[in-house]
Order: C-alpha cells, then structure tokens, then sequence
C-alpha cells in the first residue's frame, strides 16, 4: 500500500514550486518509555512520506527533559523502528545541541527578547490569563539586557536551587494565543542526563527547543500530532527570532486511537509500575514489544496504519483492523500445525497397541507451495473439548458425539461408542473404534462423516500452554464511564489454557507464527522450553466485525 495524504501533497507542491530541494524529516520520540502504536502512525508517516519524496528522515530522541529519559528505552526505540523496518538517515540527541541552544537563548536576550524570571512555577501559571482574560507581566520582565546576561550565566553555573529562576521569551502577555504569553525557555533541574551527566542544570523546553534542533537540522517538514496545532505559531517565532540559517515548517496530524486500548505512555507506564502487566512487553500492551511479542509482524502494522489513512482529526480505529491485517499477512505464508486447546483423550480400542502410523499433511492448505510434512496416529489421541458432545444436538453438530463417526483430519474415520468421567463428572476419555478402510488419500467414499476434526498423537505429542487475552480495557458502558483506566481493566484479559502440539513444533523458537485450526493465529513466547511450549494467541480466525465500505 502506498502513502498517499495530505502532508503528501503540500510536500510535492513544495518540491515543485522550488520551496524545498529535498524533503528531510525527523520522529522525534522522548525516551521515557517503549513506543506504542500511535508512534507507529507518526514513524510510518515520517518515513513512508520521505521515502516516496527521495528524501530522508532522522531520529532524534527529544531528551531534553531529564527527569523521566532513560538509556533503557533509547535502545528499546532504536530496536523498535529497525523491527518495522526503518532506517533512519541519523540518529540525533536533543541534548547533543545544547550549547548551539544555549547559544540562540543569549541572542534572544541580547535582542531584548528574553528575560529572567523570579516567579515560581504556580505563579507564572496565575500570571498567564486565561482564555477570556489577557495575562500580567512579570515583576522582572523588565529587566536590562546586562542583568539578564547575568543572571542566566549564574542559573546555568548552578547558582541557584530547582524553580528559582526561568527563562522566558518576551513575546506579549496579553496575547490570544496563551502559548505566546511569555513562554518559558528554560528551567533550573539539579540532575543527572542520561548522556550529559552534570555538564547542565538548566534544560530548554520542548516549545524552544524543539523548532532549533529542526532547524539545525535541516529539516524540512516536521510533522507531529494534532495537539500542537497552536504551538505552530511559536515555533515559528523562535526560528525566526533566534536568525535560524534554514526554516523548517511544522505540520499537524491527527492521533491514533483504538477501541478498548490505553494510548498514553503515562498510563501505560502506570500499567507495568502496579504490575497489572508482566512488562512493557506484556502481550496485551499496545506498545511495540507487546504486539511483537504477541505475534503481529511488521507488515500487519504497516498496513494497519496506512489502512487508517491520515487527516487533520484524531480517529478512533476499532482494534479489530489490526486483527484483520494480521490475518491477511500470515493467511497464506504461515503454516497450520495440529493443536489442541482443552484437550480430551480419545482411546482407539481396535487399533493395535503399539502401532504408529504417519500421515502427509499439507503445511497450508490454501498455498501448496509451502509443501507438507507427516502427522503421525495411534492408538491414544487428543482431541478438543468443544468437538465433542454426548449426545449429537441437532442436525448441524458437525463433530463427534457417541454413536457418531466423524475423520480424524489426515488420518482415519473414528466412532465414539462410550466414554469415562472424572471425580467431578466431566468426560476424561472417550472410547472409539476406527475403521481401517477409511483411511486417508484411499478415495474412500462409501459412507460421509459427521464432519472432519483436528487430533493430536498422543504419543508423540508436546505439551503446551496457550495464552490467550482479550482487550485490558472493558468497554465503556453507562456504569464504568466515569472510572479511572486502572479501575475499568478487564479481569479476564489474560487467560491460559493447556493442551498439546503436534511433533513437528518441537524446535519452535520466539516470534515463529502459526494458524491453529479453528483457534487462531499463535506466535510462540519466550517463555517455551523443551518440555512446554508456550503460544500466544495473536488474534482468532474471524473478524468479529464487518468493514463498512
Ligand atoms: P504519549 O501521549 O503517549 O505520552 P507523546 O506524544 O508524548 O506520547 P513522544 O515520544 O513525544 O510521545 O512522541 C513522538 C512522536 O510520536 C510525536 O511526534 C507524537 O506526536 C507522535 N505520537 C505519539 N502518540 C501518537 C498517536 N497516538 N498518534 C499519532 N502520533 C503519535
Ligand atoms: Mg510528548
């Protein structure tokens, strides 16, 4: 699928009209957590877009606020985008341009355009208006050019104590556009920076910062989500003011939401500190890892994304669409082995005790390019719980049911004639006889079976446990609407259930994709070994939703 949005056009009228020469962007993560898929829209959008223009795109690790960056999550991001299959041109440091920022404030208050505030955080907010009412200037805003010189040279050699001092812009306190109200440039943080060690204790803000490391860059459209739509008019006050050689121009587009799924870093962070999650990489998160790990690849994401186009409002996207587009990229390359979920045992009585037979069975069946492999029967198999029933309900029961004969798929017809129960009175083992006529690829057809189920050999079976989830978040309903995320979590998204695989899984390694039969995509968790192999349910067979066209 090919990229195709507005920010596309305004890019090809600026290559056309000679306004830019080449097209550069840049994704601009903060390295306070791992990247969800909403990054995902603005990584494909950055990439995809300077890819169709012959342009590049950078990372740059916005790490301009100390107090939540960490290296943890700079590898994480680096190993996510080269995952989706990005390469960016450079990998950039915000903090890395420190001294040219620096350098661009003592300009601003060289030019009478920044000064040195006295104000506390709470009372630069009480001094900012609102809305409806302008604000009031600062007790320092007048301040010489000379005193503010020096005043920013002592915030910055660690003169004084966290919040005593800020530097500002000096744009227009009663402007309409309270983000123009004398914004704040800098803060004093006695902290350690994840690249920097104690080299700073003064550190710009995203407003200030952010537009001059486009600059320095080179960039040529910086695109980022719709929230800072009416930060546009400041970002475009400090290249200008602070003489940028090069001018980038900002460009907004809407976020990514999904049905049932929490999108802020924030929150997600507040899932994996309460442990209501195993990780970041918890299977049911939406961040990178956890998608990865519950089995999407990063073609379903591509195409999941660019399937949600792009515009100028945030969408909500039902999670289902990622679903389908996971199902369309595995559908025809991954191979369906034999499992059973819930499994009940099914005792062949006529079949010979220690006899083993091996049946060819194609690996896809909708794609015979991907060859075939040899299942093996005997006397004892698996079979799934939900395949059977006592007694044969009504005429669409296509399984087994006592005095029922149905084919073992690949292998023979089998009757059931009687079954054991456990202690608590649930089917433990069914008793059935097989007919050797019926095997498979003989062209019998005498008689048709009550349909045809999946089995697993008990003898060479593997032991499995298969994760299965549903989405964290309930749905929203006239009761919970009002309730904290953390009190709206769904209690049965994480359920495991055992059973067995087929022979053929048993070098499976992480991240391997399967379609189990009539249970879904699976991918295999690192948490397998030689004696259990652990799956992940990615997503079922069907939608359980219909696309409007
Ligand atoms: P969050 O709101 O989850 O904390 P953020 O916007 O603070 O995310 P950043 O690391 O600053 O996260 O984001 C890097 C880039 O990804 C930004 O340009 C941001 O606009 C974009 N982005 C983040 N979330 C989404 C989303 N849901 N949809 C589209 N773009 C997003
Ligand atoms: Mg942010």
């Amino acid at each position: 699928m090919e990229i195709n949005n507005f920010i596309k056009t305004i890019m090809e009228n600026d290559l056309k009209e000679g306004r830019v020469n080449e097209i550069i962007t840049r994704f601009p993560p903060e390295p306070n957590a791992y990247l969800h898929i909403g990054h995902a829209r603005a990584i494909i959008t950055n990439f995809e877009l300077a890819d169709a223009m012959g342009g590049k795109t950078n990372l740059r690790f916005d790490d301009t606020n100390p107090v939540k960056e960490d290296q943890e999550f700079v590898d994480g991001i680096i190993y996510d985008l080269a995952w989706l299959g990005y390469k960016p041109e450079n990998i950039f440091y915000g903090s890395d341009y420190f001294e040219k920022t620096y350098e661009k404030a003592i300009l601003l208050i060289k030019k009478g355009l920044a000064y040195v505030d006295d104000l506390s955080q709470e009372e630069i907010s009480k001094y900012r208006g609102t809305l409806n009412e302008p604000g009031k200037n600062s007790p320092s805003r007048d301040r010489s050019i000379e005193e503010n010189l020096r005043l920013f040279e002592e915030m910055k050699e660690g003169k004084y104590a966290d919040g005593k001092k800020t530097l500002r812009a000096k744009i227009d306190m009663a402007h309409p556009n309270i983000n123009m109200r004398d914004p704040v440039m800098y803060r004093i943080i006695h902290i350690n920076h994840h690249r920097q060690g104690n080299k700073w204790c003064i550190f710009p803000m995203y407003d200030f910062a952010h537009p001059l490391q486009d600059a320095f860059e080179g960039i040529t459209h910086s695109l980022c989500s719709l929230e800072y739509d009416n930060h546009r008019i400041l970002y475009d006050w400090f290249v200008e003011k602070c003489e940028m050689e090069h001018t980038p121009h900002q460009y907004e587009f809407g976020r990514l939401n999904i049905t049932n799924t929490i999108m802020s870093k924030r929150y997600l962070r507040q899932l994996v500190d309460a442990k209501k999650v195993s990780g970041y990489d918890d299977p049911r998160m939406p961040t990178l890892c956890g998608l990865r790990r519950r089995g999407f690849t990063p073609s379903s994401i591509k195409s999941f994304i660019l399937g949600t186009g792009l515009s100028r409002v945030n969408s909500t996207v039902p999670a289902d669409e990622l679903d389908e587009a996971l199902r369309n990229d595995l559908k025809l390359v991954a191979i369906r082995p034999n499992a059973i979920i819930d499994p009940i045992k099914v005792i062949v009585d006529n079949y010979p005790e220690d006899k083993i037979e091996y049946f060819d069975c194609p690996n896809n069946q909708e794609n015979e390019e991907l060859g075939s492999r040899k299942i093996s029967f005997s006397k004892e198999v698996y079979i799934q719980r939900d395949d059977f029933v006592e007694e044969k309900p009504n005429k669409k029961w296509k399984r087994l049911a006592l005095g029922v004969e149905v084919r073992l798929m690949h292998a023979y017809f089998i009757k059931a004639n009687s079954v054991e129960y456990d202690k608590d009175g649930n089917v433990s083992v069914i008793h059935a006889t097989y007919d050797p006529e019926t095997k498979s690829g003989t062209g019998f057809d005498a008689r048709k079976p009550n349909g045809n189920i999946h089995y697993v050999d008990a003898k060479t079976a593997i032991k499995a446990e298969f994760r299965l989830f549903e989405p964290l978040m309930l749905d929203e309903t006239e009761e919970n609407k009002d309730l904290d995320f953390m009190e709206r979590l769904n209690p049965n998204s994480y359920q495991v259930v055992n059973g067995y695989v087929e022979e053929s899984l048993k070098d499976t390694k992480e991240f391997d994709h399967f379609q189990f039969i009539r249970n879904g995509y699976f991918c295999t968790d690192k948490d397998s070994n030689d004696d259990l192999k652990v799956f992940n349910r990615t997503c079922s067979l069907k939608s359980s939703f219909k696309i409007e066209k």
